[in-house]
C-alpha cells in the first residue's frame, strides 16, 4: 500500500496520525514560503529560506502545532515539539493514538505538550502477547 502523503501543488503534507515516509517536507512554519510574513518577509530561521525541510522517516504531522509548526501561546516562536518543521519523527511505524492527550498532542490543563508523547499526539504501539 502506498501513502500519498506529499501533494505540492495543494501544499498537503498528510493527515494528522498517518505515517509518512518521505524525508523532504514542506517546512510548516513558512509554509514552503522560505519567508517569514509576520517579520517582515525576513528569511524563514526553520527552513533558512529553502522552504523545505528534512526530518528523518519516519514522521507525522505534528500534533502539538497541527503541522504549522508555530507555538500555541505565541505564534512568532517556533513549535518545541518539531522545532518549527511541523513534522516530528517518530521511532517505528507501528503507532497509536495518545490516550493521554487524546492525539492532541496538549496537556489537557496546561496546554504545553504532552509529557506521554511528547507533543506527538501518538505512541508507539502496544503489542499485547508479542514475544520480541
Ligand atoms: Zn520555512
Ligand atoms: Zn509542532
Ligand atoms: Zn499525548
Amino acid at each position: 500500500m502506498e501513502w500519498k502523503t506529499f501533494d505540492w501543488k495543494s501544499q498537503k503534507v498528510g493527515q494528522k496520525g498517518e505515517v509518512l515516509d518521505k524525508v523532504v517536507y514542506r517546512c510548516g512554519f513558512c509554509k514552503g514560503a522560505g519567508l517569514v510574513s509576520s517579520k517582515g518577509n525576513a528569511r524563514c530561521p526553520i527552513c533558512s529560506g529553502d522552504g523545505t525541510v528534512r526530518v528523518a522517516a519516519p514522521a507525522v504531522i505534528c500534533a502539538y502545532c497541527n503541522g504549522e509548526g508555530r507555538a500555541n501561546l505565541n505564534r512568532d516562536i517556533s513549535c518545541s515539539v518539531c522545532k518549527g518543521k511541523g513534522v516530528v519523527t517518530i521511532e517505528c511505524k507501528e503507532i497509536q493514538n495518545c490516550t493521554a492527550c487524546k492525539g492532541t498532542g496538549k496537556e489537557c490543563n496546561s496546554g504545553l505538550p504532552c509529557l506521554t508523547c511528547k507533543g506527538k499526539g501518538v505512541v508507539t504501539k502496544q503489542i499485547t502477547g508479542a514475544v520480541l
